[in-house]
Order: C-alpha cells, then sequence, then structure tokens
C-alpha cells in the first residue's frame, strides 16, 4: 500500500453552514450511546473470544448497563441514539429490545466492532451489510444514522455508507456544528454531526487488566463536561456525547451522567435531540450543497 502524502484537506467535506436550532434553542445537545457489549473486546482482538473475565467487561451491557440507562432516559424524559453493533442485538436480544419500545434511536455501529481499515475495503463493506442484517433481523429497524466503530472512516466508504441509505454520520472531530461530506467524487455525502472527544466516558471510566488507563472521578469528569457543554452552547455548537453503557451504566458514572443531563436540562434554550432529529433539521434548513 502507498501513501498519498500530498498536502490537501484530508476532509473534503462542504463548508459549514450557519445553523440556528429549533425554538430558538442556543445549541443542540445529542445524547449518543454506543452499545459494543462484548464487541468492543472480540472486535479487534478476537483472542479474547476465549477470556471470559475480559470480555465481562462487555457483558455488563447486558446484564446491568442498558437497562440502567433506559432507566435515567425515561426519568428525564429525553431521547438519545443508540450505536449497535449487529453482533450485540443477535447476542443480547432481549436487552436490546427495550431500547427500540422506549422510542429511542437505534443507530449502526458495525457488527463486530471491526475498526473499518482502508487496507481491507472488503472487510469495512461486509461489516455494514451485516451490521443492517442483524439490526433488521432482531430489532426490525434500517438505522439512518452511523457512527464508526473504534471511530474511524475513509472515502470508500463514505461512499458506500451514502449508497446504504446512511444519512448521517457521527464519528469525526473536526466541527462543532453538522456540516455534510462530500464524496470522493465530488458528490453530497452524509451529514456529519461531530462529536467532542471530552464527552467519550470511555477516556475516563474504563480501565481493564489488558488495557490499563488511569479513571477519573465524578468531580473532575462533571467539571470537564460543564464546562465543555457551557462554551460550546455560548457558541451555538451542538455537544455529542459518546456514552458507553459498560462504563456510564456503572453506579457511581450513572449518577455522574445525571448529574450532567440534569445540568443541561436546567437550561430553557437548550435542544436535546437524537442523532435522526438534528439530521432532518439540517436537512431543512441547509441550502443542497452539490
Ligand atoms: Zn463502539
Amino acid at each position: 500500500m502507498t501513501y498519498d502524502l500530498s498536502p490537501r484537506p484530508l476532509n473534503p467535506a462542504f463548508p459549514t453552514p450557519a445553523m440556528t436550532w429549533p425554538n430558538g434553542a442556543r445549541s443542540a445537545v445529542f445524547i449518543g450511546f454506543d452499545v459494543d457489549a462484548e464487541t468492543a473486546w472480540i472486535g479487534n482482538n478476537p483472542s479474547n473470544v476465549d477470556r471470559m473475565v475480559t470480555v465481562s467487561h462487555g457483558g455488563y451491557d447486558a446484564r446491568v448497563g442498558i437497562a440502567r440507562i433506559l432507566e435515567l432516559m425515561d426519568e428525564l424524559e429525553v431521547k438519545g441514539t443508540f450505536f449497535l453493533p449487529g453482533w450485540t442485538a443477535l447476542a443480547h436480544p432481549a436487552a436490546c429490545e427495550p431500547i427500540v419500545k422506549a422510542g429511542h434511536e437505534i443507530g449502526h455501529h458495525g457488527y463486530l466492532h471491526k475498526m473499518p481499515d482502508r487496507a481491507k475495503l472488503e472487510e469495512a463493506m461486509e461489516e455494514i451489510d451485516r451490521g443492517f442484517e442483524a439490526l433488521e433481523k432482531v430489532l426490525g429497524v434500517r438505522p439512518i444514522g452511523y457512527r464508526a466503530p473504534s471511530g474511524e472512516n475513509f472515502p470508500e466508504l463514505l461512499a458506500y455508507l451514502q449508497k446504504s441509505g446512511i444519512r448521517y454520520s457521527s464519528s469525526f472531530r473536526d466541527d462543532i456544528l453538522p456540516y455534510r461530506h462530500r464524496l470522493a467524487d465530488g458528490r453530497s455525502g452524509p451529514v456529519e454531526i461531530p462529536v467532542n472527544f471530552a464527552f467519550d466516558d470511555w477516556n475516563f471510566g474504563m480501565t481493564s487488566r489488558t488495557s490499563s488507563r488511569p479513571l477519573f472521578g465524578r468531580r473532575e469528569v462533571l467539571s470537564l463536561w460543564i464546562d465543555e457543554f457551557e462554551a460550546t452552547h455560548g457558541w451555538g455548537g451542538v455537544t455529542t456525547m459518546v456514552l458507553h453503557p459498560q462504563v456510564s451504566g456503572r453506579p457511581m458514572r450513572w449518577h455522574l451522567l445525571r448529574d450532567f443531563l440534569q445540568h443541561v436540562k436546567a437550561k430553557s434554550d437548550v435542544w436535546i435531540a437524537t442523532g435522526a432529529e438534528i439530521t432532518r433539521h439540517f436537512e431543512s434548513v441547509a441550502a443542497p450543497q452539490n
């Protein structure tokens, strides 16, 4: 494989259009969960399948995390987007069905959570096809939103997502407002609802024997999240969260998330919306770009 390292914008997306949020809101909050379950541990490291304790980090999703998160969303009366690898839906149908029943959006998160790799085009496309198949079979839904497993993407994959009916992606880190991707051939691609990596709970709350990371407590993370949210709110952006039930469904982190979302809800001028709602809004206010 040779690499084209010539100087050019490595994301050729269209310029970000000016944005006004519905009902006079100053900013938007997109509560996204990645329900990886065991795939976070076996997708990129298949030998972990024989390590029952290692994969039990992911098993927490189905045994405890998903139900607790649904409880919290219900209490706060907010809707979110749950990005599911197809494997998770097939392995844990009983844990996943209540997500749909509660009226949350289901997003596509690959099949086995393999990080998209441009050197393995066939595998990357297969992850998309099998993900759709599993979600349709188990939950009867065909998502319009996609968050890349392990947060990676490349031009051929963006084009394949567009062709497969994906209307928005939520993985890139290069803006605070939604924008539209431009495919390599110049055509319009999906809308991007960029994420803020400061809102990825894995960074602060996941550690394991084989991948040891420092853990951050409630006060540090809450103050980081509130400050980051307030500043994004001031700039009129979208606060996109990357949460995992195997992290934020743990007792202390559940309370931390609850405290944060209560802080957000206490403001009258924030639009809390799913990825699909933000995409529809973007499509209605932004002029077509071709
Ligand atoms: Zn994930």
